[in-house]
């Protein structure tokens, strides 16, 4: 495996890692200025950081086995060096002069896949440059240093969940976070549970489009309703008088936010498995974000024994699956469900617990 030493000459003066996230519940929330649950997942992004030797800056992915070359007057890089240039632009914002460096990135969380590669690689490049400078930032300003790289120079309107899920959570603890006010707490995750997450194998080829139409829904669902925010309001009956479908939308989100609050106040690994299910009839029935892939996935998961609960996560229209199930017994879990999806058709993969680890 290549590092920092086989691809640079100039000496490795730090290394940062990061990891990715998935969303165990809180789906569509965010843009709502609502609640979300993530957690951290084992898979990491290490950047190793060295001063260039030119004036240029040099970014290597490992996964991509791609350099990219800066020249800090040019305009931002495309591709991958795009996040890396925009963490450094989104200093450079605040008054921190960056000076030229030697990149290196590799990475064992899956690249769009929906458990957020771009935040991990975003904060473990600013907690590499927080090192390599001694930067005053605590994890919540590198958040949000990572969400402006990603919004301004990569051009994702992402909301603030991914770069804190990435900065605050640890694979045994979740996040929950209010993303109006960024109050949050980090929690133990349920008593005796193990996370699992499958990919669909479902392309996301609607994602962009019926993520805009959503948020574009709740916008209206909101302003009919006299609110700033969905987030505003708590019971489900004032949704009630809405057309069709902002009804529909609204009840989601009001539903989604509840199951949040529910979650956050520690509930057995069972009850979580509920709110869970309880989220993937609202995100196919009312939100219709779901697929018949990904709604036969997360069926088989919920139909074996061991299994506390399941839904789709992430925006929607295909990517992963997310469920609870019983400790050590996630493997043998994924591969029973993965045979059964197979036969109907699909061909999926196990994205967390990840058997073979290809870095550290
Ligand atoms: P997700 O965040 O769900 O994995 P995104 O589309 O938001 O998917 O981000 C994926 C993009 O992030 C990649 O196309 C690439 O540009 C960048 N990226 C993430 N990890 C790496 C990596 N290890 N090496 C190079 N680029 C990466
Ligand atoms: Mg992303």
């Amino acid at each position: 495996m290549s590092d920092f030493k086989s691809i640079f000459s100039t000496p490795l003066e730090v290394e940062a890692a990061a990891p990715g996230r998935v969303n165990l519940l809180g789906e569509h929330t965010d843009y709502n200025d609502g609640f979300v649950l993530p957690t951290a997942i084992p898979q990491q992004t290490i950047v190793q950081l060295g001063y260039s030797a030119d004036q240029a800056f040099h970014f290597y992915s490992h996964e991509l086995k791609e350099q990219v070359d800066w020249q800090p007057s040019g305009t931002t890089p495309a591709e991958f060096a795009r996040y890396l240039v925009g963490c450094i632009r989104s200093l450079e914002e605040t008054g921190i002069s960056v000076p030229p460096l030697n990149v290196f990135v590799a990475s064992d969380v899956p690249i769009g896949s929906g458990l957020s590669s771009s935040a991990a690689l975003e904060v473990a490049m600013l907690r590499g440059l927080r090192s390599l400078l001694n930067l005053k930032l605590n994890d919540v300003q590198i958040a949000q240093l990572g969400q402006q790289a990603e919004i301004h120079y990569a051009g994702v309107q992402c909301g603030i969940m991914d770069q804190m899920a990435s900065s605050l959570a640890d694979p045994v603890h979740m996040l929950f976070l209010d993303t109006r006010s960024l109050d949050r707490q980090i929690l133990d995750l349920p008593e005796n549970s193990e996370i699992l997450v499958i990919d669909s194998g479902i392309p996301r080829t609607l994602a962009g489009s019926g993520y805009n139409q959503r948020r574009a829904e709740c916008e209206a669902a909101a302003k009919q309703l006299g609110v700033k925010a969905l987030r505003d309001i708590s019971d489900p009956a004032t949704v009630e008088s809405l057309p069709e479908p902002l009804r529909r939308r609204a009840r989601h989100v009001v539903t989604e936010n509840n199951r949040v609050l529910e979650a956050k106040q520690g509930v057995s690994a069972d009850r979580f498995g509920e709110l869970m299910n309880a989220s993937h009839a609202s995100l196919r029935d009312d939100y219709e974000v779901s697929v018949p892939g990904l709604d036969q996935l997360v069926a088989i998961l919920q139909q074996t024994p061991g299994v506390f609960g399941a839904r789709l996560t992430g925006a929607g229209f295909g990517g992963a699956c997310v469920a609870l199930v019983q400790p050590g017994q996630a493997e043998t879990i994924a591969h029973q469900t993965l045979e059964k999806y197979q036969q109907q058709g699909f061909q999926g993969k196990i994205l967390v617990p990840e058997s073979d680890r290809s870095i550290r």
